[in-house]
């Protein structure tokens, strides 16, 4: 028979994970009195060991859920707290230890808590039992107790005495039975007594003609009857009992000598009513048949709950199956995709064009610093004739000015540090790129797999980095002492050098547009050139460098006024010098001193060709490579079971569609629990009746 009530203990557990609801549960035994009435007395008898918390001032503030499970193989007796993770505890001061600290971490202010503490109990000593210890009813608040605590206690009661629990109200012998709170509070919600279990405790403090009194009571007659109990640990094993040892025992030992001293009261028929063990064995009648009377209403409420959580698994989510394993499994492959997508269409061409691009703004620096921050005249010598259409000056081939001027150009190009230039642009492109694809997958919404993702690039960009470097440094070299242009690579480099100036010309234009938003127009702007223009001449010499402004304008609109100044003078010399570079004079690499530009677009695209060679083999294939492997090792089998879940369960849509299929399955577990259950009962039904 008690087979039945483990595994109807076992699914009411079961029923609890799934979520608190008033129907979709098991009955259990809630256990009440007032405080000092011999209530933990009593449950620690029941389990046989000490183990709830105590102190004058140690009021439980939350309920106790406790399960207990009989291991008749056994030898070993341990609680455990499931939802805490903290493993099996073998010694019950530890046991209570943890039961004061979770007392004590709820806030004074809110009293009592309703969030009851799961504590299961395995031994081969205790019955199978589902018993909630409940804050013990006060009388008025202590002094430093706050004033609600009296009511929200009762509160806290009322909700858990409900039916079908099973009531068990303690009171003490030598308190007068209409004062008991417990029984009290049973009769307002079980006015019949048909659920209420009555526990007199202390019987050894009223003489035995009263306590036999008690027990048969009419005044407050309950169909479940009143059991008489002597709860105290005795003495002599109380020193012991705290080394561990199991205290039932001797409870019992102490009990049987009190009721056998006093036969007239307590003769062989009181076996019924009093003791510990009578106790036991009521309560796991009583509860396996309140259990067992209420299988039939949970399940239709489990089969109600089944058939909503069916439904929107169907509506909401298309019946699709997930898995946190299978979620991140797809996720990582379409992330993968991605990725492989990419790959295919970054390839050494566009490598190539990303570093040109960024050796041409280079070039156009070394242009603007060594070539056009002069009056543009002294490109030529002084006494060259200035070339009356095209505005372009002659350099003397000759002259040692100005092969030294271009080699000193080519060489700020070829030493500007190639190698780590190169290497940083691609690897911030890499990164940008993996950084874009996190944020449009799945991923976007898992800060642990953007994190992990992102870590896993920059770590192998970063591996690699110094060598790809110090490589395609090494491979330039030879052009910081050489450099040798054929006909045809003059005419690619004049071509590209007219599109990157054209370009330069249309940023310095956008540029002088925005100053002149910024200064407040056409005829603003005019005026302060010009009070620029007469400030550079010397006609108007600044007080303090124009500090705090001058001729009428402040010193913001004067500096505004030197940029516009500035900005005028560039696009003025880029637009002669792409008249230049157009010219025939141009067209061919023997005058290269008249065409710093071409020249110098000749050596970038030397060096980036280089560059992007050594580029691709280091750093570009190397990561194609490892960033898949790397993404695996990072988010694939070495995570825990657990992390995957957190992983999975970041995502709120995600959370709820595991939720619903978790609920879902549960249910369903639950009741092919029942049914096996049903089975079992029938078959225990016949075999009865066969005897
Ligand atoms: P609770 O506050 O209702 O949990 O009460 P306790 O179980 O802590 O008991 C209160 C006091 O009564 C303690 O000092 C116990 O030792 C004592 N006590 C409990 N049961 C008995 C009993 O059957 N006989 C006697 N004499 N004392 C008892």
């Amino acid at each position: 028979m008690m087979m039945l009530t483990k595994k109807m203990i076992e699914i009411r557990n079961m029923l609890q994970t799934i979520g608190q609801s008033d129907t979709l549960t098991l009955p259990s035994i809630v256990v009440i009195g007032s405080q000092s009435s011999g209530k933990s007395s009593v449950l620690e008898a029941i389990v046989g060991h000490e183990f709830l918390p105590k102190g004058s001032n140690m009021v439980t503030r939350r309920p106790i859920e406790l399960t207990l499970v009989n291991t008749p193989d056994a030898h070993a007796e341990y609680g455990e707290f499931p939802s805490l993770g903290l493993g099996k505890m073998t010694d019950f001061s530890q046991i209570q230890r943890t039961l004061t600290d979770l007392n004590l971490a709820v806030p004074a202010e809110k009293c009592v808590s309703d969030d009851p503490i799961q504590l299961h109990i395995y031994s081969p000593n205790v019955p199978d039992l589902s018993l909630i210890d409940l804050p013990g009813y006060i009388q008025i608040a202590g002094h430093d107790q706050p004033k609600e605590l009296k009511q929200k206690i009762s509160e806290l009661c009322d909700k858990y005495i409900q039916p079908p629990n099973v009531i068990l109200a303690i009171s003490a012998a030598d308190v007068d039975l209409a004062n008991s709170t417990a029984l009290r509070a049973s009769r307002r919600v079980d006015p019949r007594g048909e659920r209420t279990i009555g526990v007199i405790t202390k019987m050894d403090l009223v003489d035995a003609q009263r306590g036999a009194s008690i027990l048969g009571d009419r005044k407050y007659p309950l169909r479940l009857g009143y059991v008489g109990v002597v709860c105290r640990v005795p003495h002599s094993t109380g020193l012991f009992s705290r080394g561990g040892g199991n205290i039932t025992n001797a409870i019992v030992k102490n009990e049987n000598a009190y009721f056998s001293a006093h036969p007239l009261e307590f003769g062989p028929e009181s076996e019924l009513f009093v003791g510990t063990s009578t106790l036991r064995k009521k309560l796991m009648q009583v509860l396996e048949q309140t259990m067992a009377s209420s299988l039939q209403g949970t399940s239709d409420a489990i089969h109600q709950e089944l058939e909503e959580a069916t439904y929107e698994f169907k509506v909401q989510y298309n019946d699709r199956p997930l898995s946190a394993e299978s979620y991140l499994a797809e996720s990582l492959d379409a992330f993968k995709h991605s990725f492989k997508e990419f790959a295919e269409h970054f390839g050494r061409p566009q490598v190539r064009e990303l570093l040109k691009r960024e050796l041409d703004q280079r070039v156009l620096d070394i242009l603007a610093q060594r070539y056009w921050n002069k009056p543009i005249s002294e490109l030529g010598p002084a006494s060259a004739e200035p070339e009356p259409l095209s505005g372009l000056p002659k350099a003397d081939p000759e002259s040692l000015f100005w092969h030294r001027k271009l080699d000193a150009s080519a060489s700020s190009l070829t030493k500007l540090g190639v190698g780590r230039l190169a290497t940083t642009v691609l690897a911030n492109q890499l990164q940008a790129h993996v950084d874009h694809l996190i944020s449009t997958s799945t991923f976007s919404a898992h800060p642990f797999a953007r994190q992990a993702i992102s870590e896993a690039a920059s770590g192998i960009l970063n591996e690699r980095f110094y060598g790809t470097s110090d490589q395609v440094e090494n491979c330039i070299k030879p052009y910081k002492f050489e450099i040798e242009v054929e006909d045809n690579e003059w005419s690619k480099g004049r071509e590209n050098v007219t599109g990157s100036l054209k370009e330069e010309l249309v940023a310095v234009e956008a540029a002088m547009k925005d100053v002149e938003a910024r200064i407040g127009g056409k005829r603003k702007l005019k005026d302060v050139l010009g009070f620029v223009e007469r400030v550079r001449k010397g006609d108007v010499v600044l007080e303090g460098d124009g500090v705090g402004g001058a001729g009428g304008f402040s010193s913001a609109l004067l500096a505004t006024g030197r940029e516009a100044a500035f900005l005028r003078d560039r696009a003025d010399i880029i637009k002669m010098r792409l008249l230049a570079v157009k010219s025939k004079q141009c067209a061919t690499k023997k005058n290269k001193y008249y065409c710093p530009e071409v020249f110098l677009d000749v050596v970038a695209d030397k060096l980036t060709a280089t560059a992007v060679l050594f580029l691709n083999v280091e750093l570009l294939s190397e990561f194609y490579y490892n960033f898949p492997r790397e993404l695996d090792s990072r988010l694939g089998k070495h995570l825990s079971d657990t992390e995957v879940e957190r992983f999975a369960r970041e995502d709120p849509k995600i959370r709820r569609h595991l939720d619903i299929i978790r609920r879902k399955e549960m249910l369903e577990l639950v009741l092919e629990k029942m049914e096996s259950l049903r089975q079992l009962e029938g078959r225990e039904k016949r075999s009865k009746a066969a005897q």
